[in-house]
């Protein structure tokens, strides 16, 4: 089957978030720095500017920051998803990123609850993070 949603456009600087995920791997940046980490990855720290960034494994652990239920789809190929969580989720490791909590209930999502992650390979090249309900 077709995968009809949009999909994300992998150049150099991005390459190897997207070669992990393919593994099932979630990295982040951490900065020497200044020591602190950030999502999504930069080739400059965005807390200090430095250029020392390292990839780390994230654990796929996190809570959910905020958090909306889509009850209208975004465009014709995420009609069959409706209702479905778009959430931000404050990762273990520190930053946010912004992902879909994959539940069959949504209205039981709630701020503060812990989610981890899951990978969803959607094609061969791609591979996205989502999260469920821990
Ligand atoms: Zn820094």
């Amino acid at each position: 089957m077709m995968y009809e949603k949009p999909l994300p456009i992998v150049d150099q600087e991005s390459r190897p978030y997207w070669d992990a995920l393919k593994q099932h791997r979630l990295l982040i940046k951490s900065c020497r720095g200044c020591g602190q980490r950030h999502f999504y990855p930069r080739e400059l720290c965005p807390h200090c500017h430095s250029d020392e960034l390292d990839w780390i494994e994230a654990a796929g652990e996190g809570v959910i920051y905020s958090y909306t239920v889509a009850r209208r789809p975004a465009g014709p190929a995420f009609k069959a998803d409706a209702p479905y969580v778009v959430a931000i989720i404050t990762l273990a490791e520190g930053p946010r990123m912004m992902s879909n909590i994959i539940t069959d209930q949504v209205d039981a999502v709630r701020i503060g609850q812990r989610v981890k992650l899951l990978f969803e390979d959607v094609t061969d090249e791609i591979t996205l993070p989502k999260f469920q309900l821990a």
